[in-house]
C-alpha cells in the first residue's frame, strides 16, 4: 500500500471534499473529511495535511497536485514528513535508503539500501553510524567496514560516469536516475532478506513523492509496498545512515579508482577548484576523458573549457 501527504489550504480542502461528496465516510479525530475511492483512501486534517493512502494513491493525489500550499518550497532546513502519521516504524526492524556523488562533479552516484533488525540498533549508534556527510573519509571507510564484518543485508548501485553521462543525453533528469537507483537497490534488497520481517521503508528523500511515481511509471515500474519519504531521514533512521554511509564508502572507493584514470586526485563537489582541476586534465589528456569521470552536464565543463 503506498502512501502521500501533502499540504492544501483550507479553501482547496473543501472542494475536495465537495468533489468526493459521493465517498465520504465518517471522519476521525482532527480530520475534517475522509473519502474512500477506489483507488485510495483520502484523509484531510485541519492543519492542511491530506493524506492520500492505498492502492494507487497517486492517482487522487495528482489531481491536486498543482494546486497545493508552498508547491516546490520542500524546505532543506525542517526535515519533511511525508507521512508523518506513520513513520513509526524507526525503532523497529526496517529498510532505509540514501545516495552518494549526486553533487559531485567526479564521480558516479552510488545508491544503497539497508536492512536492520530491531535488535541492531542500539549496536549500530553505539558504534557511530551516523549521516556520513558529518564524517571523514576515513571514518567512513572504518564504519563501512564494521557494516560488512557485522554481515548487515545491504544491496548497492552504482551508476558509473559514462551511463549516467549516456541516460543524461537521452533525457533522464538526475531525480529520475536516483529514483530508478533507490528502486532497484530496494528490490534487490527485498530478494536478498526473503520472508524476514520489517516494518517499513524509508528513503531519504529528494524529491516530491508524486514525481518519483512518476518516474517509476515512465519505465513500467510501480512503487514497492510500504515506501515512505522524510527528509534528513539519516537524523532519525539508523537504517538510513547505515545506507548513507555505505554509499558514501562506495563513493569514495570509486573516487580512488577514478584518480588512478585521471592521472591526479580528483576533488570531490563542484567547485571553482574541481573546474581547475577539470582544466588541467583536459589540457594533458582531452576533453574525451570527462565522459569517463565525471557528470560532463554540469556547468564545471563548460567553466573547464574555458579555462583549457
Ligand atoms: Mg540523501
Amino acid at each position: 500500500m503506498g502512501q502521500i501527504t501533502e499540504i492544501f489550504s483550507l479553501n482547496m480542502i473543501k472542494q475536495m471534499e465537495t468533489f468526493y461528496h459521493n465517498y465520504l465516510k465518517s471522519a476521525p479525530a482532527h480530520a475534517i473529511f475522509q473519502a474512500k475511492t477506489p483507488n485510495a483512501v483520502i484523509t484531510a486534517y485541519k492543519s492542511g495535511k491530506v493524506l492520500f493512502q492505498g492502492s494507487t494513491p497517486e492517482i487522487e493525489a495528482d489531481k491536486w497536485m498543482n494546486s497545493k500550499v508552498g508547491s516546490g518550497t520542500d524546505s532543506k532546513k525542517q526535515p519533511t514528513r511525508n507521512d508523518d502519521d506513520n513513520i513509526n516504524f524507526l525503532a523497529q526492524s526496517h529498510i532505509g535508503s540514501d545516495e552518494s556523488g549526486t553533487g559531485d562533479y567526479f564521480g558516479p552516484i552510488t545508491t544503497c539500501a539497508v536492512y536492520v533488525r530491531d535488535e541492531q540498533i542500539e549496536l549500530l549508534k553505539e558504534i557511530g553510524i551516523q549521516d556520513s556527510k558529518a564524517i571523514t573519509d576515513k571514518k567512513i571507510k572504518e564504519l563501512s567496514g564494521y557494516l560488512m564484518e557485522m554481515s548487515i543485508p545491504y544491496s548497492l548501485m552504482i551508476l558509473h560516469n559514462q551511463k549516467y553521462n549516456t541516460l543524461q543525453q537521452r533525457g533522464w533528469t538526475q531525480g529520475k536516475m536516483k529514483t530508478m537507483l533507490h528502486y532497484a537497490c530496494i528490490d534487490s534488497l527485498l530478494k536478498k532478506i526473503g520472508d524476514a520481517p520489517y516494518a517499513g521503508i524509508l528513503i531519504d528523500q529528494f524529491c516530491l513523492p508524486p514525481v518519483f511515481i512518476k518516474h517509476l511509471k515512465s519505465e513500467s515500474k510501480s512503487i514497492q509496498q510500504n515506501v515512505h519519504f522524510m527528509t534528513k531521514a539519516e537524523s532519525y533512521s539508523i537504517a538510513v545512515a547505515a545506507a548513507s554511509v555505505i554509499a558514501r564508502a562506495s563513493f569514495v572507493q570509486e573516487m580512488e579508482k577514478l584518480s588512478a584514470v585521471a592521472g591526479v586526485p580528483l576533488l570531490k563537489g563542484a567547485s571553482g577548484k574541481v573546474d581547475q582541476l577539470a582544466a588541467s586534465i583536459i589540457r594533458e589528456q582531452g576533453e574525451g576523458i570527462l565522459n569517463k569521470i565525471a557528470k560532463v552536464h554540469f556547468a564545471n565543463t563548460k567553466k573547464a573549457m574555458g579555462l583549457v
